[in-house]
């Protein structure tokens, strides 16, 4: 062998090797990272959740949890999408709203779901739309008669004049929930610790628990609620900020990401995968139940969540998160008008 033919040898045994590397490179991301992704309609059937002025949120939250899965199917066709229910039913054909969110959970994680994502809307606790209420405008003397007989006298009292006036129920954007795990143990500026009144968990969530299926102080529910803030907290941290960040984008006001461990949210951790509960915005408010019951707000809506998951896909395959989407929606009327 001259060395020109050594040389050639050589340098086609190198050839081969980078084939076969990348071969392998490309077998091992065969699996895609988001294989399977579980779409959970929040509530259903009995459970129509809260309540707006012409809508209910189990509505609401089937219409765009569809579209969602539609833009995806076009969006990311490798992954597998699974819904939790498709029609207003409780997922199961189910009658209780526990063993629901059990079957939930149960069926995200025999899928070994890559991604759980609950579509919800928010409530405030008060009358959708608004309520009539009075306040005092100004004053005004009045003369009354005091006393009997011969110690009855003139006295004048002071009274106040009231107005009837529309107090609008004008709370309305959107928010993005993941499991609190361990409060204690984050310190990001990104995570706000939620409030006490503006709760979805008190508009239709779960409230009693007489089977203890869902015991947040179980032996089990403390293990995996440890798991969750191991394994998949990061990551769902992750995907909710990058949500609230294309709500934003896109005209709304995101409220932010919050954290909570309750019942409320209790799906999340029972789910063995990344998950985030999305409040697509109030239906308490009326330009913001209006516009959820939209096809431009719920196309809006599944547009954002579209352009954070392939933002999140790409950040987990290590490729730069692409900061513009050409799909990102224009900012809306309905939120501009109502600050
Ligand atoms: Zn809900």
């Amino acid at each position: 062998m001259n060395k020109k033919k050594l040389y050639r040898c050589v340098k086609s045994f190198f050839v081969a090797g980078i084939f076969l590397f990348s071969g392998i490179g490309a077998w091992a991301q065969q699996k895609p990272v988001l294989g399977t992704i579980i779409i959970d309609p929040g509530h259903g059937g009995i459970d129509p959740g809260a309540s707006g002025q012409f809508s209910t949120e189990a509505a609401v939250a089937l219409s765009i949890s569809l579209k969602l899965g539609q833009a995806l199917a076009t969006e990311l066709p490798d992954s597998k999408l699974i819904f939790t229910r498709t029609t207003d039913e409780l997922p199961g054909g189910l009658n209780s709203i526990h063993q629901a969110l059990r079957y939930r959970a149960d069926m995200a994680n025999q899928a070994k779901g890559d991604l759980f994502i609950a579509i919800h809307c928010n409530a405030n606790g008060y009358k959708a739309g608004g309520w009539y209420a009075k306040r005092v405008v100004g004053h005004k003397n009045r003369t009354v008669y005091v006393g009997k007989g011969s110690k009855r006298r003139k006295k004048t009292i002071r009274e106040p004049i009231y107005e009837s006036y529309w107090q609008k129920n004008n709370e309305h954007g959107t928010e993005t929930y993941i499991w609190a795990a361990d409060r204690t143990g984050f310190k990001g500026s990104a995570i706000n610790s939620t409030g006490g009144n503006t709760t979805d968990s008190t508009g239709g969530e779960v409230v009693e628990d007489s089977t203890n299926v869902l015991d947040l102080n179980s032996p089990e529910a403390l293990i995996r609620s440890q798991l969750y803030e191991k394994k998949y907290f990061g990551k769902s941290m992750l995907l909710a900020t990058m949500v609230e960040d294309e709500f934003e984008k896109g005209g709304r006001l995101s409220r932010g990401v919050k954290q909570r461990n309750e019942k409320g949210i209790w799906v999340l951790q029972a789910t063995g995968m990344p998950s985030i509960l999305v409040e697509t915005g109030f239906i308490t408010q009326t330009e913001e139940e209006e516009y959820i019951n939209s096809d431009k707000g719920q196309e809006e809506i599944v547009a954002s969540i579209v352009n954070a998951i392939k933002r999140y896909k790409s950040s987990l395959e290590g490729g730069a998160a692409p900061a513009q989407q050409t799909t990102t929606p224009a900012p809306t009327e309905q939120v501009e008008s109502s600050k």
